[in-house]
């Protein structure tokens, strides 16, 4: 706001001499109109907007009350203070003035000092409304502009994520392809390790990729009927691998507490994203003990509990680990590989899903993950429907029609 700018006021009054009276008083601080009657108050009052005015009750035509209602109903003067000048000493004038949304009063005769601190006392509210209604667009520019470049940031995201994935599949594909090749020791060595780095990087590109969605509200789910079973097979090798990757001294147990359901209608893909989230999160921080994942099924929920015996999760740290991008206690985790954004897509899903998440954590003694979503029965006749081409299809014999424009791809899975 321009500190500078000139106050304007409005006078309006039938007896000319009080016009004169106030203007020679309040010309040097302000720009002065007038108005000498109540039908050229209103027009003087749209055609200048004054910051003020200041409004005799009595007057032939409209009188003061009047010409505060018609202002008041305008768009364009509704917010314009009124003082009104009044000789009247009459508390019920004062109250229906007050009523109508005059602010103050001034009485006639005028005592200079008192009348200049009432204007300049209304006019300092008048121009911090106005710097606080400037501030306030000022922010809203600001946020228009935020958002956009946020969502310019997660379309980028997205697409150049998408774009590379198609070649790292194509790296993680036929360094496969090559594995099973007869190489020579140090080439096998060479090939696997291109292998576990192209998995690894492809890992964070998916991690983006869906945390780009997230940011821009587009990440959703593709409900099937899959198998439940399959799926905790599937994870538990998965674990399984990872902790023999690793070389760690470490145990995994599986605690399943009754008949798991045997089909589901859900995102598997999601679920087992989530799962081995958590999952390899326990592996990765915890040196020895064991890593367990306890599942238990209500009529209408699943419970899933992820317990480990790791370095588990300081209190002061426990606020931000479900925060995009944040590693916590990065002194003990230096050499630990991750993005940070793990735990921020699993809740993320969690909450897509309609379930909940928590985590309790030991410092030193280890964390216990709890996920719990809704369940929801498929049916087993329409499993194998693989309803998109990303889908893992569990059919072990099935006959498949790979599409894809990329070669090297199309050569990766039909290898
Ligand atoms: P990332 O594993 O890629 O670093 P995550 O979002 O999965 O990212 O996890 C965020 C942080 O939370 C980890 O870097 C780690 O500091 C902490 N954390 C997550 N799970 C565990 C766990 N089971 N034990 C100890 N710390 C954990």
């Amino acid at each position: 706001m321009d500190e500078t700018v000139r106050n304007s006021i409005l006078i309006v009054d039938d007896e000319p001499v009080n016009v004169t009276i106030l203007t020679e008083i309040l010309q040097p601080d302000y720009t002065i109109y007038t108005a000498k009657n109540g039908t050229y108050a209103v027009e003087a009052a749209e055609k200048h907007l004054p910051d003020i005015i200041l409004l005799d009750i009595i007057m032939p035509d409209l009188d003061g009350y009047e010409v505060l209602s018609i202002l008041k109903k305008s768009d364009k003067t509704g917010n314009i203070p009124v003082i009104f000048l009044t000789g009247l000493d009459d508390e019920s004038n004062e109250k229906k003035g007050l009523a109508l949304g005059a602010v103050d009063y001034i009485n006639k005769p005028f005592k200079e000092s008192i009348m200049k601190l009432r204007i300049h006392n209304q006019l300092k509210i008048v121009n911090q409304l106005r710097t606080i209604e400037h501030l306030n667009k000022t922010l809203e520019e600001a946020i228009v502009d935020v958002e956009a470049s946020s969502h310019a940031k997660s379309a980028f995201l997205a697409t150049m994520s998408h774009e590379i994935r198609t070649p790292m599949n194509a790296i993680v594909g036929m360094s496969e392809l090559l594995l099973l090749e007869n190489l020579k020791s140090h080439q096998h060595g060479y090939v696997r390790d291109i292998h576990v780095s192209a998995i690894a990087l492809l890992d964070i590109i998916n991690d983006i990729l869906d945390i780009s969605k997230i940011q821009a509200g587009k990440l959703e789910l593709s409900c099937v009927h899959y198998d439940f079973t399959l799926l905790i097979d599937n994870i538990t090798s998965m674990a399984q691998f990872l902790v023999k990757s690793k070389e760690k001294k470490i145990t995994f147990k599986l605690d399943i507490e009754n008949k798991l359901p045997s089909c589901l209608y859900g995102d598997d893909v999601r679920l087992r994203q989530m799962l081995l989230n958590i999952l390899s999160n326990a592996i990765k921080f915890t040196e020895e003990g064991s890593v367990c994942l306890a599942i238990s099924t209500t009529d209408t929920c699943i419970h899933f509990i992820i317990s480990d015996t790791g370095i588990g999760i300081s209190q002061e740290d426990m606020p931000f680990i479900f925060d995009a991008f944040l590693q916590v206690d990065m002194k003990k985790n230096r050499r630990q590989e991750g993005t940070g954004l793990g735990l921020s897509i699993t809740k993320t899903l969690v909450e897509i899903m309609n379930g909940t998440m928590n985590v309790e954590s030991e410092q030193g003694k280890g964390s216990v993950f709890r996920i719990t979503i809704p369940k929801t029965l498929g049916d087993e006749t329409l499993i194998y429907q693989a309803n998109n081409n990303e889908r893992t299809i569990y059919a072990p014999t099935a006959k498949i029609l790979v599409v894809d424009d990329n070669t090297i791809n199309l050569n990766v899975a039909c290898g």
